[in-house]
């Protein structure tokens, strides 16, 4: 029989749909992805176009085979604006906000054709070192509220660019989606006198069945009321409220457990188009004891249709426990051992 499960940070119910479950296996999909060459003459992001892009925010230095590792540059296509100050307008029953906003993207690499599932854990780590100081610098601007992180991998995923790119936006508002969440956390403080993250963490450590893998800092896991397919998130162990917190060996190590999470899914699904997020407290709160921060990871492998639209609960056709064991089972360093040795 199906099961619905309700997910303990957002309260929000799902449909574990066993009945019509599928095997792990069965959510592959199969299809055409064209290789992609390493440099393409007239994209914005690949290296010798910097003219392209607006002026860079950002750059992680040349070494001796690449002209950089990477690079932040405002949005040519910004959803707001970051030279305004936001002023607020309230006429009855209509409140407004003029459009500031900060909009970031961060190119990942110089090469057009390579993924994060596949690139050293040191590459990985510089990128996100580039994520937590620019998350740091907006998060201390007086005009922001919250900084969201997020990459879009594919066109399923809503990314119109091949390069690899992730980006940042940070808006003077909270939304009422991440202001519920927080709210909800700070009840079960109020409460319980805990974290429920870490109380979660916990039990799920203890429990074994939905843990993809652990590390000295971090743990990925298949939520327990997980909405879609292997949606994975990725836990600091320690309790930390904010992105901001993560210190120098946490980031080394958050950037293995991030880039081999990659890799269970680009190697067990053929590289699924996926998107991957940074829900991390607001600016305000830095340090507070009722919110941890996570990475979540959600591969696009099925699409949102109407009972999702209309009752704001999501089926999923998978068992977490069963997508926990299936990326368990993908044999990161060797698949990537055997794609090196093909290209050879
Ligand atoms: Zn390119
Ligand atoms: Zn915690």
């Amino acid at each position: 029989m199906s099961e619905l499960r309700q997910n303990f940070s957002t309260k929000e119910w799902v449909v574990i749909a066993t009945d019509r479950a599928r095997r792990p296996e069965e959510m592959v999909r199969h299809r055409e992805r064209k290789p992609l060459a390493s440099f393409v003459a007239n994209c914005p992001f690949c290296p010798g176009n910097e003219k392209l892009t607006p002026p860079e925010v950002l750059r992680v230095p040349a070494s001796m085979d690449v002209p950089w590792h990477a690079r932040v540059i405002p949005n040519k296509f910004a959803a707001l604006s970051r030279d305004a100050q936001p002023t607020r307008t309230v006429h009855r029953t209509r409140r407004a906000i003029n459009g500031f906003g900060v909009h970031d993207v961060i190119i990942e690499t110089p090469d057009h054709s390579q993924v994060l599932a596949l690139m050293p854990d040191s590459y990985v780590a510089e990128i996100l070192r580039i994520y937590k100081i620019r998350y740091d610098e907006l998060s201390l601007d007086p005009r922001i509220a919250h900084v969201t992180i997020f990459k879009n991998h594919g066109i399923d995923a809503g990314t119109s660019l091949e390069h690899p790119h992730s980006q940042m936006i940070a808006t003077p508002v909270i939304s009422l989606q991440v202001r519920e969440r927080f709210q909800h956390a700070l009840r079960h403080y109020d409460d319980f006198g805990e974290c429920m993250f870490c109380q979660m963490i916990e039990e799920e450590l203890e429990e074994q069945t939905r843990i993809v893998m652990a590390s000295e800092h971090f743990v990925a896991l298949e939520p327990y009321a997980s909405p879609a397919p292997f949606s994975t998130h990725i836990y600091p162990r320690r309790h930390m409220a904010s992105f901001g917190d993560v210190g120098g060996a946490e980031m080394s190590d958050l950037a293995r457990v991030l880039r081999s999470t990659l890799a269970r899914l680009y190697h067990g699904l053929a590289d699924p188009d996926f998107n991957f997020t940074i829900r991390s407290a607001p600016a305000e709160s830095v340090g507070v004891k009722h919110f941890h921060w996570y990475l979540s990871v959600i591969p696009r492998l099925t699409r949102v249709a109407g009972f999702e639209l209309g009752s704001g609960m999501f089926i999923n056709t998978v068992l977490p426990e069963a997508a926990a064991e299936f990326l368990r089972k993908v044999d990161v360093e060797t698949v990537k051992d055997a794609v090196s040795a093909a290209t050879l």
